[in-house]
């Protein structure tokens, strides 16, 4: 009997897990899927925000991957992927084993890029899993219990201002009132400010979501210092361009680097943490390689590729499609471009408990809804459901827009 092909998935996040499932019902018995991940189990990363402020528990975000995937009948390998040789179709791992594949799927996601501010690492928070959403969480409640035991104030510094940084800070003056408010602590002597570069939050909005955003943090008393970049953190102090704070705890929201590991692969990345891809999210130079979520930098001559931001929304879409080309790669049969859609929209960001802002380049339009409740609701409402019925609601098949068939299915066009 012919020995099944192997087909192995970095990256358990939502490209990663999506990809895994929809393969293994694209595959059936023609093929041994496996996924490789650093974590236990999958965590839904927009609703890290509300872990923090306490309004989610851990367990309402996150959804174990041993038993999701062996009962697709998907190898769970639980360990930290060093390096790939995409010549040999070799993955080595942490714990010294060596995997061997047939066709990869790369979906590793980013890295946060401490390292570029001198003692960051050392001293911030990251948030990017939830560990790190926790020990957020963690440092801040000890923030306020500092302020109720030595008296005076205390600092939560955030780093960046994109929609991650704007979110948090949102998040953490709902859990630090609620703190105070337990502790009989006043909610001014526990500052929270918001650090950027540039001369307002939401680079990537427009302006009038930038200008909702600004006003909405401040009148929840979120502090902003703007157009004064970090430029070192030494012990608690974070020295900017134009002065210095003293912080008890530190965060760090400021961007994302590729992950160190796409550097071991021999191909093409770009500075954001992209593999070029072809419009079928193939790699350049290497058909048995497929790239989905933040991970892929759809080459610019495939049309909208413009469009792409690394979100979650489109890590959905490009795991639905590169897991799909994978498949037909295999049966021979012609694979389809990736198309983003839509194209203007980006995502929502809740500020505290109050607002919900939509993010993106259509989205001044209509960025502005009161709707905590409601979006609580939501939130909740959309975890219950894909946590009682997660088997079936990752793998969904996604309705883009018509997405043209590829002329030449085995081509993959050196850029
Ligand atoms: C706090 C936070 C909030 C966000 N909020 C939103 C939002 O509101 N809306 C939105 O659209 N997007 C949001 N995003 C962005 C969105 O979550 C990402 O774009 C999306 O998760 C990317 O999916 P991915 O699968 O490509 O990567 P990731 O979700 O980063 O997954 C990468 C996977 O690879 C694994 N991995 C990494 N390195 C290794 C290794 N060496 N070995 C083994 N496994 C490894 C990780 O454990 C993980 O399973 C948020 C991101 C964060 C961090």
């Amino acid at each position: 009997m012919a020995a099944r092909t192997r087909i192995l998935v970095l990256g358990g996040g939502v490209a990663g897990l999506r990809a895994a499932l929809l393969l293994a019902g694209e595959v059936g018995c023609r093929a041994q899927v496996a996924l490789v991940a650093q974590e236990p189990a999958f965590a839904f990363p927009p609703a890290l925000f509300h872990v923090i402020s306490g309004k989610l528990s851990p367990a309402e975000v996150t959804l174990p991957y041993a038993p999701l995937l062996s009962s697709r009948g998907i190898t769970f390998i639980h360990d930290t992927v060093l390096d790939v040789d995409v010549v040999e179709r070799r993955v080595n791992l942490a714990s010294e084993k060596q995997l061997a594949f047939d066709f990869l799927l790369v979906a590793l996601g980013t890295t946060p890029t401490m390292a570029q501010v001198p003692g960051m690492s050392k001293q911030a928070l990251p948030l990017k899993t939830l560990a790190d959403a926790l020990d957020i969480q963690e440092s801040a409640r000890q923030t306020v219990a500092a302020v109720r035991k030595q008296g005076g104030e205390q600092r939560i510094v955030i780093c960046g201002a994109g929609a991650s940084g704007v979110e948090l800070a949102g998040e953490l003056r709902s859990l630090a009132d609620e703190a105070c408010r337990d502790q009989e602590v006043s909610r001014e002597r526990v500052r929270i400010i918001l650090v950027a570069a540039g001369q307002r939050p939401l680079p990537a909005s427009p302006e009038t979501v930038q200008d909702y955003a600004l006003r909405a943090l401040v009148s929840t008393g979120v502090e902003l210092e703007l157009s004064n970049p970090v430029v070192a953190v030494d012990g608690r102090q974070v020295q900017l361009s134009r002065g210095s704070i003293e912080a008890q705890t530190i965060i760090w929201t400021g961007g994302n680097r590729p992950n160190p590991v796409l550097e071991t692969m021999g191909l093409r990345v770009n500075s954001t943490g992209g593999i070029f891809t072809n419009g079928y999210l193939q790699a350049y130079g290497a058909n048995h390689v497929f790239v989905a979520g933040d991970c892929v930098h759809l080459s610019d001559q495939w049309q909208q590729a413009r469009f792409m931001r690394k979100n979650a929304w489109y890590a959905f879409q490009t795991a639905g499609v590169a897991a799909r080309n994978l498949a037909q790669s295999l049966r021979r049969q012609p694979m389809r471009a990736y198309r983003p859609w839509p194209q203007g929209f980006v995502g929502v960001a809740t500020l505290g408990d109050n607002d919900l802002l939509f993010l993106g380049r259509e989205a001044g339009k209509i960025h502005v809804r009161k709707a905590d409740a409601f979006y609580r609701w939501l939130t909740r409402a959309a975890l219950f459901v894909y946590r009682r019925t997660g088997r079936s609601w990752l793998p969904w098949r996604h309705s883009a827009s018509p997405v043209p068939v590829a002329e030449d299915a085995s081509a993959t066009g050196e850029e």
